[in-house]
């Protein structure tokens, strides 16, 4: 991976092979980035999508092995248990030119992914709700 500070906001090239989630999350750690906006395009190959089911409070999740477009990738990051935690959902472009999309679990660069982080100044913290079985942003002051 490559990167670059532009102002406040780092412009990052991954390479292929690398994993999305990962190597933005130890970026994240490496440069003390606590929060921020994430936004990216390239291209993912085996990647893993989930979709939450509210009722049983879990994630069904799918493998997809085959090579498809990062056609919108948006997410954040925020900490988690003290530690960095990266958010992304995706659309993700086939060869036949539909879409599919959700939660990214994972993800391998199968051509690049140009992305652009934003970060925050002040921390965002994810706490475990209830409700949704789901570790949430939590905004409230401190
Ligand atoms: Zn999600």
């Amino acid at each position: 991976m490559d990167f670059r500070k532009q102002g406040n906001a780092y412009v990052l090239i991954l390479k292929i092979g690398e994993e999305l989630l990962t190597t933005l999350t130890r970026f994240a750690k490496e440069e003390n980035i606590i929060a921020g906006s994430i936004h990216a395009i390239g291209a993912l190959r085996d990647f893993e999508l989930g979709y939450y089911y509210l009722d049983k409070k879990e994630y069904g999740r799918t493998k997809f092995n085959e090579i498809a477009e990062l056609i919108s990738c948006s997410g954040n990051l925020a900490s988690r248990d003290g530690n960095p935690f990266v958010h992304i959902h995706v659309a993700m472009g086939r060869e036949d030119f539909t879409v599919i999309g959700g939660h990214l679990f994972s993800g391998i660069v199968a051509v690049t992914a140009e992305v652009m982080l934003f970060p925050f100044p002040e921390k965002m913290e994810r706490t475990y709700d209830e409700r949704t079985g789901l570790f949430l942003l939590n905004c409230k002051e401190e």
